[in-house]
């Protein structure tokens, strides 16, 4: 049974849900890399987004499971290198959206948990089941969190494999959130060219 997320920015202008279909493989995960805590920095929003060991909490699933219905108008983009990813965030109230790859016709995209509207942790854990990795702790600010790694899991690949095969199949990166007829719906900034 798919299950509805509501999606919705800090300052609720931007609005839309997100597709749980729990047949299909999704990753609820941690990142603790320095570029999820520049982004942050960049959003001036490091105390909503990090928890306090810098980490960022994302849902990794794909782009067709994503729609926006109000304020679409808000979405903006930055890259922090020219080769890095898409990072995209609200600019009304620079909430962190999601990290997508720079093409269009890729079935992945890493949503922001923050962007989530759920009544309890429970119903957090319900929907998007629980944490299953916890990558990148060696940019943990301070102590490691609890059954983090240091860097990315090797045992975590062919799961990622798996997963943007059936995407490919099952053309999940269409309709896309974040791009108009293979063009991004907002022009990224690159922040260090
Ligand atoms: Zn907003
Ligand atoms: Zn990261």
């Amino acid at each position: 049974m798919n299950k509805q997320v509501k999606l919705e920015c800090f300052c609720g202008k931007l609005k839309g849900t997100l597709q749980v279909a729990s047949n299909k493989p999704s990753f609820h995960v941690e990142c603790l890399c320095c570029d999820c805590q520049n982004f942050a920095a960049y959003l001036k929003q490091e105390n909503r987004i990090l928890d306090k060991y810098g980490s960022t909490e994302l849902f990794q699933t794909y782009p067709s499971y994503i729609e926006f219905s109000e304020g679409s108008e808000q979405i903006a983009c930055v890259k922090l290198t020219e080769k890095g990813l898409m990072r995209w965030y609200a600019s009304c109230c620079n909430s962190p959206i999601a990290n997508t790859m720079s093409s269009s016709k890729i079935p992945f995209a890493g949503i922001s948990v923050k962007l989530m509207k759920f009544e309890s942790e429970t119903e957090k854990e319900s929907t998007l089941g629980p944490v299953i990795m916890k990558a990148f702790a060696k940019y943990a600010i301070g102590s490691k969190p609890q059954g983090s790694i240091d860097r990315f899991p090797l045992s975590f690949i062919p799961k990622i494999l798996t997963f943007m095969a059936k995407g490919f199949l099952g053309r999940k990166y269409t309709p896309h959130p974040f791009f108009k007829q293979g063009t991004p719906v907002s022009l990224p900034k690159v922040l260090n060219p």
